[in-house]
């Protein structure tokens, strides 16, 4: 009878193994990577699939261990799904530590998230508990994903690699290319040192902070929402030399002041909206759109609701309308937060949404190609690394 009841308990043990290593993970993607309509792919605009280069400024699509290669029929980002929208490039940004109850307005650095998602998706031990480890692995799987796709997808990381790929995309639309940034600096685990093997690794743009303020700077959505750390100030530094791009995106605005006062270089915001159509502390204000443009910097604007105050495209293109609007044309780009746990207006084929949405408020191709992909190209042919 012992002997049973020990069989039935180790029987009901593995299953509970199997179903929360084996299914948990996926749920926990499907469940907060979600899409609120569905592209129609006959409904596209005629030149649509001639927009030389389509691109997009944010997706965190590393974090959820999925193969990139294979088509998937949730979350938002994969490269089956990139070819079929014609999208040239993705700047992949890895997320290292979230909280519990993560809200917009006040998040304590007490509570790690993504150490149980990394236990869940059986990631190496050192992901559970170093930010840095986890970072890494994240930044090595989509070198590993370009390793496998037979030439299909490949890593950006000097001016001189995007001129290639510009020019061998043009002969073949099939082509993918992903670029690398950190959501937080906080996986250089408060060592500036660490910068430079995140750099090697091939990360171009860093946030300093996500959800909670760290050692380098505030948080829009931290408990202080201070400014730039003393490291904080030594970090961009270092980072200027490198031509690692400063991404403005989730910092308090004490430390978007205290960026502006203290750097003179080109800065981003990978993922954002504007104050003067949504107005909420993530979003940015007239006078701080006016100072990226004024650097020749660039603006990504989202997909998701809280960005944008919308559930459909026309809110998306409003949204970069207002930005264009005050800073012309050549600093607005696509920064849709995909796979970023947001439910998102549309996946990554919806970018064909947008462009209808921006030919109703009378934008030229020229521009449109502009605004989808030909901009971020060319900062980044202007801000590269050689
Ligand atoms: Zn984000």
């Amino acid at each position: 009878m012992l002997r049973k009841i020990l069989y039935v308990a180790a029987a009901l043990v593995v299953v509970a193994v199997v179903v929360f290593f084996g299914f948990v993970p996926g749920i926990i993607d499907k469940k907060i990577n979600t899409t609120i309509h569905r592209t129609n792919a006959a409904d596209r605009v005629s030149w649509y699939d001639s927009i030389p280069f389509i691109a997009d400024l944010h997706c965190d699509e590393l974090l959820w261990h999925r193969d990139l290669l294979a088509h998937h029929s949730y979350g938002h980002v994969d490269v089956p799904r990139m070819q079929d929208a014609n999208v040239a490039l993705e700047v992949f940004t890895i997320v290292s530590k979230t909280p519990r109850d993560q809200n917009y307005d006040h998040n304590s650095d007490k509570t790690d998230q993504i150490a149980l998602l990394s236990f869940a998706q059986l990631r190496a031990p050192a992901d559970w508990f170093s930010l840095k480890a986890r970072a890494l692995h994240q930044c090595e799987d989509l070198h590993e994903s370009a390793k496998r796709s037979k030439g299909m997808l490949r890593v950006i990381t000097t001016r001189p690699e995007l001129q290639q790929y510009i020019k061998d995309r043009s002969a073949d639309r099939s082509l993918t290319a992903g670029m690398l940034g950190l959501e937080g600096a906080h996986c250089l685990e408060n060592d500036v040192n660490n910068l430079d093997t995140f750099y090697h690794i091939g990360v171009r743009y860093i946030g300093l902070t996500h959800f909670f303020d760290n050692e380098w700077g505030g948080s829009a959505h931290g408990m202080d929402k201070g400014g730039l750390t003393a490291k904080g100030k030594e970090l961009l530094h270092r980072m200027e030399k490198l031509h690692i791009m400063i991404d403005l995106a989730h910092q308090s605005t004490r430390t978007i002041d205290d960026i502006f006062s203290n750097t003179t270089g080109t800065l981003m915001v990978s993922h954002t909206g504007v104050r003067g159509l949504c107005d909420n502390g993530r979003n940015l204000t007239d006078a701080q759109i006016k100072e990226i443009g004024r650097r020749n910097g660039i603006i990504g604007i989202g997909m998701w609701e809280t960005a944008v105050c919308g559930t459909d495209a026309s809110a998306t293109a409003h949204s970069i309308k207002y930005v264009a609007d005050l800073i012309g044309v050549d600093h607005v780009a696509m920064g849709s937060d995909f796979d970023g746990a947001v439910n998102a207006t549309y996946d990554i084929t919806g970018f064909t949404e947008i462009v209808k949405e921006l030919i109703t408020l009378g934008y030229s191709r020229a521009d449109i190609e502009k605004i989808m992909g030909g901009n971020v190209r060319d900062f980044w042919l202007r801000n590269l690394p050689e």
